[in-house]
């Protein structure tokens, strides 16, 4: 029998049974931080994911209900005293604009810098920022089947037409890839890709596969519809469609690299997700996992350790470990540079090498994804010690570097160069 999906969104979430018991003070910071950040649940969240008798503390709670700390003080009283009527509608658009635009929507110049040109035009909807992978956003894939309260994508959900950016057609892509031998790799992306029905996502993949171009390697879907909405690979009417969909791209000789947003293990635990895992690795499909390393949610040597060791044993990859961006609630979950590293390292000296395949802490910044490779003394004094695994210019990739140690930064950009005016990467043109 199908699993009927059922969102829940700030004008409804009081009709969530559990979310009734809740004390007054939470439902109200709800509705006041739901104004500034996107919010979505559905029915497998609440009554699957989230342990109720843990709330407000509980992980899957933190990570998809707005909490009253992600906004700075300020911000939440300008908020809440608009909150409950009084106000015209049109003041609290204008505020809330203002809020957005200052919480630093678009990161790393995404939207200005790594839109690629196909014959002198813009290839809006799609990015290539390193040689090998491009990014596409189908336009038909930017929303999810719930929102994390810490997405960075958040602007993409609430409305200002002017920030979103997505593919329409699957055409320009093809002609794209067909100048690009470099591509090895397609990384759909979103929002969730996988909340298109089969038969859109298959438009995308057929076109792909039918161009048979020998240079496209593989196939890779961003998604936390694993952690989400399970019942997409299960009992969704089109369910079935969507892994013959996998099956026939490792028939085509392709790989399909299924990668997958986990956060906590407790978005392992239940039935719906450890079936839908099976079912897509009977696909020939590889899932790969990776998450960012969040303040209040997942900041703890221990989880990380049983997500991935859990993660193993349920045949998947652990990938990558990322620190947040300069971007939304930054106070709230951002981790410092150094505590990452403290973090990433209590994880690995207890995991078995299979899991060891996680790679971090890494920054996605403007010059490329930053590894913290560790913090130790040079010349007498405490640094910093990272490097590229991905770069602009590939020949920056696996030169360590360093910087001076500062316990509090949480970006590349508060970080000076250790003993020299800027660093190495920096005096060149981007
Ligand atoms: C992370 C990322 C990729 C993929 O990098 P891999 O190291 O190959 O996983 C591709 N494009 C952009 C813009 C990215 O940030
Ligand atoms: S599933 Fe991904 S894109 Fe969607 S809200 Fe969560 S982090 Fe953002």
């Amino acid at each position: 029998m199908q699993k009927e999906y059922k969102a829940y969104t700030l004008q409804t979430f009081k009709k969530i049974p559990q979310v009734q018991k809740l004390p007054e003070e939470i439902l109200f910071s709800i509705e006041a931080v739901g104004k500034v950040y996107p919010f979505r649940v559905n029915n497998y969240v609440i009554d699957e994911l989230i342990d109720w008798d843990n709330v407000p503390d509980d992980p899957c709670f933190r990570m998809t209900f707005p909490q009253k700390d992600m906004l700075t003080p300020t911000n939440y009283d300008e908020i809440a005293s608009v909150t409950g009527g009084g106000s015209s509608q049109e003041d609290i658009k204008d505020r809330l604009k203002e809020i957005y635009l200052a919480l630093n929507p678009h990161p790393a110049g995404q939207l200005e810098e790594n839109v690629p040109l196909l014959d002198g035009n813009r290839l809006e909807g799609v990015q290539h920022k390193y040689n090998e992978t491009i990014l596409v956003f189908p336009s038909q894939g930017q929303t999810c089947h719930a929102y994390c309260s810490f997405c960075f994508r958040w602007p993409q959900f609430v409305g200002i037409d002017s920030l979103k950016f997505s593919m329409r057609r699957v055409d320009p892509l093809i002609q794209y890839l067909r100048q690009h031998p470099e591509v090895s790799d397609v990384l759909f992306t979103g929002g969730d890709p996988l909340v298109m029905k089969t038969k859109v996502f298959a438009s995308y993949i057929d076109a792909i596969l039918d161009a048979d171009f020998p240079h496209l390697k593989t196939i890779r879907i961003g998604t936390k519809a694993l952690s989400y909405w399970p019942y997409r690979f299960l009992t969704d009417a089109d369910a079935d469609d969507l892994l013959r969909l996998f099956a026939k791209i490792a028939e085509k000789g392709k790989h399909l690299a299924f990668m997958a947003n986990f956060n906590h293990p407790q978005e392992l635990k239940t039935d719906a997700v450890r079936k839908a895992i099976a079912r897509i690795r009977d696909t020939g499909a590889e899932i790969r996992t990776q998450s960012p390393l969040l303040a209040n949610i997942n900041d703890e040597a221990r989880i990380w350790a049983d997500m991935w060791a859990e993660q193993v044993t349920l045949g998947c990859i652990p990938y990558y470990m990322f620190i947040v961006r300069d971007t939304g609630a930054q106070h709230y979950f951002g981790v410092p540079l150094a505590k990452a590293w403290d973090i990433f390292r209590g994880a690995y000296q207890n995991i078995s090498g299979l899991a060891r395949t996680a790679r971090g802490p890494i920054m996605s910044t403007t010059y490329g994804k930053v590894q913290v490779l560790g913090i130790n003394e040079l010349q007498g004094a405490k640094v910093f010690v990272l490097q590229f695994l991905q770069a602009r210019d590939p020949s920056w990739v696996l030169r360590p570097f360093f910087a001076d140690y500062d316990a509090n930064a949480i970006w590349l950009d508060e970080l000076e160069p250790f003993g020299e005016k800027s660093f190495f990467f920096e005096s060149k043109p981007v």
